[in-house]
């Protein structure tokens, strides 16, 4: 091992690993410290496994728009590496990627650990000194400059230091907002950390039954106090918690404002393509061509996959073992009226073990976006998620760490 590099970074994490593996194809000495046992953990999670790398949005502007007011601030990195940079980096290194619904983009091969890989035979290339089970303590600083990392009571040092630790979502994948907290010791401007693109909790015994089923197309009013507040329409998933799925996840912060007002309900309608009467008259015909058979046999085919179970939970004076002919009107219109404004209330949003990111972070006012470098101490970069800039899910924080990753790496 030596005890003297051109570059340290801390965290192999997505931007770590881009950023360790940039270095050293410049030619410097570089090494990479992660505390885990193994490099990029968050990664080989990400995208349920598949690895959601980027977003296929080919206009600039209109890609940095997903970013909200750090639009400005990312347009000369992403300018530099961007979409199209993306896309080449990985398919010239053996991992080509596709373009699926919602402009997201995966590897062909679906797998989020080819991306680990990939990364990996980058850092080899380049003679990337990886050490594993390296947990670092903080920074040792001299004026404006920092010179050491602490490491195992030990002083480490380099010309420039990459800051990859990631923020404090999922921190059993290592990110446990270490970074944070270091910068705030060094004097640097950090918001803390609080969940954001997150799931949230609702009360429901229902949902919380329905846990894995994906309703592909609902739309949610949610009510403040009794209160229209908020529409989403699109994809929900039911989790043994509440909701989840990209519709709700990028409304989390939407939703956590409503949770500050007042009680926060949900009337969820799975059929929002129908109206009542319509919804009614489909019923009607469906209960007619099934008089003889079971209400609870029936209310399969008449509710979205999956949805029968609830609607007998919530209307427990109809009998589910009675035939559907001696469903009364009354009956027929209440399982109408409940397929159009399911009930639930919302308890809150999940916390840091099902956040996809947090909001909070560096402030961008302490770093030159040309360069990811500190503008209070000149050989300190920093990238990813350790960054305060706020996305919705999609692809976005991934390349955003690709960008910061290679830019600090080009740099340092
Ligand atoms: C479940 C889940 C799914 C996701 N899916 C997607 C997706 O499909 N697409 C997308 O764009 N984004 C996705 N994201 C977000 C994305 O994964 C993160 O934005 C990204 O991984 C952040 O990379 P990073 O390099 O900033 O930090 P991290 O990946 O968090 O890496 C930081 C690394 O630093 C190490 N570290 C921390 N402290 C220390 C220390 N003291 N010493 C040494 N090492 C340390 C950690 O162990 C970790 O390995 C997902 C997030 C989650 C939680």
């Amino acid at each position: 091992m030596s005890s003297s590099y051109d570059v340290i970074v801390i965290g192999g994490g997505a931007s770590g690993l881009m950023a360790a593996g940039r270095a050293a194809e410049r030619g410097r000495r570089v090494v990479l410290l992660e505390k885990n046992s193994t490099l990029g953990k968050k990664l080989a999670i990400s995208g349920g496994g598949r690895c959601n790398i980027c977003h296929a949005e080919d206009d600039i502007h209109r890609l940095l728009g997903h970013y909200g007011p750090a639009n400005k601030f990312l347009y000369s990195s992403f300018s530099q590496f961007g979409l199209a940079e993306t896309f080449s980096f990985f398919s010239n290194r053996g991992l080509p990627l596709q373009v699926e619904t919602r402009n997201r983009v995966f590897p062909v091969s679906q797998k989020a650990t080819d991306v680990v890989t990939t990364l990996e035979r980058f850092l080899a290339s380049g003679n990337v000194e990886v050490r594993t089970r390296a947990t670092v303590q903080g920074f040792v600083r001299e004026g404006e400059r920092i010179t050491g990392v602490m490491i195992d009571g030990a002083v480490m040092t380099a010309a420039s230091y990459i800051l990859a630790t990631g923020g404090a979502s999922h921190p059993e994948t290592g990110s446990t907002g270490d970074g944070f907290t270091w910068l705030k010791d060094i004097g640097c401007q950090v918001k803390d950390p609080t969940p954001a693109v997150v799931p949230i909790a609702v009360a429901d015994e229902w949902v919380h039954r329905l846990s894995g089923l994906a309703i592909d197309q609902a739309k949610l009013v949610f009510l403040v106090d009794g209160q229209k507040s908020l529409k989403l329409a699109g994809r929900v998933l039911c989790t043994h918690f509440g909701l989840s799925g990209p519709l709700i996840l990028n409304s989390s912060a939407k939703i956590a404002e409503l949770l500050q007002e007042g009680e926060v309900t949900i009337q969820m309608d799975v059929f929002p393509s129908l109206d009542l009467g319509m919804l009614d008259k489909r019923v009607t015909a469906i209960f007619d061509d099934n008089k003889n058979r079971d209400v609870k046999n029936v209310l399969k085919v008449v509710a979205p996959t999956g949805m029968s179970a609830a609607v007998l939970l919530l209307l427990p004076s109809i009998d589910p073992d009675k035939k559907v002919h001696s469903i009364s009107k009354l009956e027929r219109k209440m399982i109408v009226n409940l397929l159009k404004a399911l009930p639930m209330t919302v308890t809150g949003l999940m916390g840091m073990d099902r956040a996809v990111i947090v909001d909070g972070g560096l402030s961008l006012d302490e770093i030159d976006g040309k360069t990811f470098r500190s503008r209070k101490y000149d050989n300190l970069f920093v990238t990813g998620d350790v960054l305060h800039i706020n996305r919705p899910s999609g692809g976005f924080s991934l390349q955003l760490c690709w960008t910061s990753g290679w830019v600090a790496g080009s740099n340092a």
